[in-house]
């Protein structure tokens, strides 16, 4: 029996992974082996308890405050002992982690073909995002499948010349895991009850709802970004609703500069359900996450970018998102011109599905299929 390896270790690689898992363990004959590295240790469970998936190998290989340095290393060397155990016909990687990264390492040392999920993303600057940028562009190379989300990802590709016949334009199966979980919520409203509070404490109030969490924007950025928050919450028609990252980069800038304030709920980071309900409440989205990015346009919720380049341009090509930065005069005034101007409200919040259409997981299940040989 072919068997297929899927390796991840982070919270949003749990989300964009866990369609294709469910794609691929209905495919008689083929068996799928899960192993996590628990990169981001809570946040990679909450993903794994409401997807019911149970990892077959848990690397652990979490430690708090490690260096890239040390974290690659680890994770070269654990994944390459788990490929000499299980001995997989095809690896799968997702995305721009250092799990990714050295798990297409691994495999390719053992001359393992690796598909890559979430392929051709490019920034264009090794440092936005870092290390991302780098850890992707690595995969690529080694991956002898390329799924990529959409066409200009695709189009990277050709530009580093990676064959034709290998890249696989499915759409991005965050938009799968964003259907599946909006389904879910709406047939049992109890998966994501913890919001009913917030959501009565804000009735009435425009909703603004903030993530951040990127190291690019450690230090001087994220002190902005409170800052701005802190002005916005000022204004009594606004809310501001927070789930806050556990990086302590994050977390003690906030307890130091943002504080507590009557119009702001700052919480714990909500598990993918109360998060998707977070999202459907929101008037507005201001973030520097990734996948966030493709989620908000989806859902029609104008969305903020707190980032300097992004190499998911099709959300602002299609009018849902700005790029915006972390001047915090900047974030400010780009946060009260769309409560303000209706006009320019209406033309960002305009539902559009520039990252898929929620069958990536299936057409990516199909090709890897193909692969090993079913
Ligand atoms: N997310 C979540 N709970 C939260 C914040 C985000 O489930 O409190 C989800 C979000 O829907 C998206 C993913 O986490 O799918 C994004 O993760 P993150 O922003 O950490 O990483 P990035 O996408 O920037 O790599």
């Amino acid at each position: 029996m072919p068997k297929v390896l899927v390796i991840f270790g982070t919270r949003p690689e749990a989300i964009k992974l866990f369609p294709v898992i469910r794609a691929l363990s209905a495919i008689p004959g083929l068996t799928v082996r899960i192993c996590v590295t628990a990169q981001h240790r809570g946040l990679l469970d909450q993903v794994l308890a409401i997807a019911d998936l149970v990892p077959d190998i848990d690397l652990d290989l979490m430690e708090p405050g490690q260096t890239l340095d040390r974290l690659t290393a680890r994770l070269l060397v654990g994944l390459g002992d788990v490929m000499d155990a299980e001995q997989p016909d095809l690896v799968i990687v997702q995305g721009d982690t250092a799990t990714a990264m050295t798990g297409a390492l691994a495999a390719y040392y053992r001359k393992v073909p690796v598909a890559h999920v979430e392929a051709g993303l490019r920034s264009g600057d090794i440092y936005h995002p870092w290390p991302e940028e780098v850890n992707r562009r690595i995969v690529a190379p080694i991956a002898t499948l390329h799924f990529a989300p959409t066409d200009t990802a695709a189009e990277a590709l050709r530009r580093e010349t990676i064959a034709e016949d290998t890249i696989h334009v499915t759409g991005n199966t965050v938009i799968d895991a964003l259907h599946w979980t909006a389904h879910r919520v709406a047939a049992d409203p109890s998966l994501a009850a913890e919001l009913d509070a917030i959501a009565a404490r804000f009735a009435g109030k425009r909703i603004i709802l903030v993530t951040t969490h990127r190291r690019e924007n450690f230090g001087d950025g994220m002190a902005a970004i409170a800052r701005a928050i802190g002005r916005i919450a000022e204004r009594d028609d606004v809310a501001v609703l927070f789930p806050v990252h556990p990086n302590p980069n994050v977390v003690s800038v906030m307890d130091d500069i943002l504080g507590t304030r009557p119009n702001v709920a700052r919480i714990e980071p909500l598990d993918y359900p109360h998060f998707v309900r977070a999202l459907g409440m929101a008037d507005i989205v201001l973030t520097d996450s990734g996948g966030v990015q493709e989620e908000a346009p989806a859902l029609g919720k104008p969305v903020l970018v707190m980032r300097e380049t992004t190499e998911r341009p099709e959300g602002v090509a299609a009018g849902t998102a700005r790029l915006i930065g972390t001047d915090e005069d900047r974030i400010v005034s780009e946060i009260f011109t769309l409560l303000d101007d209706t006009s320019r409200y209406s033309a960002m919040a305009r539902a559009h599905n520039p990252f898929g259409d929620g069958h990536a997981a299936a057409k990516i299940a199909k090709v890897v299929a193909h692969a090993v040989g079913l």
